[in-house]
């Protein structure tokens, strides 16, 4: 579903990602983890063209494009890549003007050009997914954190991506609602939704990720299954990073 071979991307004269290789399969769930700085949103960002890379190339679905940096990536190809994904912020960025049922139906309705009354259908149902239905008729600013991300996790749903990219979704979450959010994703990877999630929550990682990136320094350090690189790391950045977590 997504192939990424020798990433590169740079901020001005700065290397921030560099010789990044991995695949995701159809159904998986991969948790990148690491310290903070080490590139981990670029590299998301870098999947749904929200940054462009320098070099290599990426594939999502159907979709492959290739970086050398000298020119810069046509819309349309950049449109064509975004199709595949859907991205889940960590500041949920939801419309502040218009009530939940209108946020996650706009997209659909000005991309696709399709109608209002069957997307509210399809849109109510999806908020029954996320727990949501009851507040479809609310402003962001009247709910709480958790229920704001929950819908911003049905906006990018509506869209039928083959792919969710989640960058840090529960950091900037009170405490107490960390754990609805992370349940609304535990049920839509047991559905079989591929997802790739920046994350700093390693007992979800533990249990939901088929593959864990850690990433330091702009590498991809060490990668394999939770229970390798969480319990048994191989390498000593891997070892250090996660003796700071306890
Ligand atoms: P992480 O998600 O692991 O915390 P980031 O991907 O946010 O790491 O950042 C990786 C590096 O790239 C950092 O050194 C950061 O300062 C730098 N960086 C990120 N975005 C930009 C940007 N827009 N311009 C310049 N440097 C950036």
């Amino acid at each position: 579903m997504i192939e990424v071979t020798n990433l590169k991307k740079e901020f001005d004269e700065t290397t921030v990602l560099e010789s990044i290789d991995f695949k995701v399969e159809k159904g998986e769930v991969v948790c990148l983890v690491g310290p903070s700085g080490s590139g981990k949103t670029t590299l998301l960002r870098c999947l749904n063209l929200l940054e462009t890379p320098n070099g290599g190339t990426v594939t999502i679905g159907e979709k492959t494009l290739r970086f050398d940096g000298s020119s810069s990536v046509k819309k349309r190809d950049v449109n064509a890549m975004r199709q595949y994904s859907g991205m889940v912020f960590q500041g949920f960025h939801l419309f502040p003007h218009r009530t939940v049922i209108d946020n996650i139906i706009e997209a659909p309705m000005t991309v696709q050009g399709r109608s209002r009354a069957e997307l509210i259908r399809e849109g109510e149902e999806l908020l029954g997914k996320v727990g949501m239905l009851e507040h479809k008729d609310k402003y962001p600013d009247a709910l709480s954190g958790g229920q704001q991300q929950r819908a911003a996790i049905a906006r990018a749903l509506m869209m039928k991506p083959e792919v969710m990219l989640f960058d840090e979704p529960t950091s900037a979450l009170d405490p107490q609602t960390v754990g609805e959010v992370l349940r609304v994703m535990e049920s839509l990877a047991a559905e079989g939704l591929t997802m790739v999630v920046v994350t700093h929550e390693m007992n979800f990682a533990r249990r939901v990720a088929d593959k864990v990136l850690f990433m330091d320094g702009g590498y991809i350090v060490e990668s394999g299954a939770p229970a390798d690189v969480l319990e048994n790391p191989k390498e000593a950045r891997t070892r250090e990073f996660l003796q700071l977590l306890e």
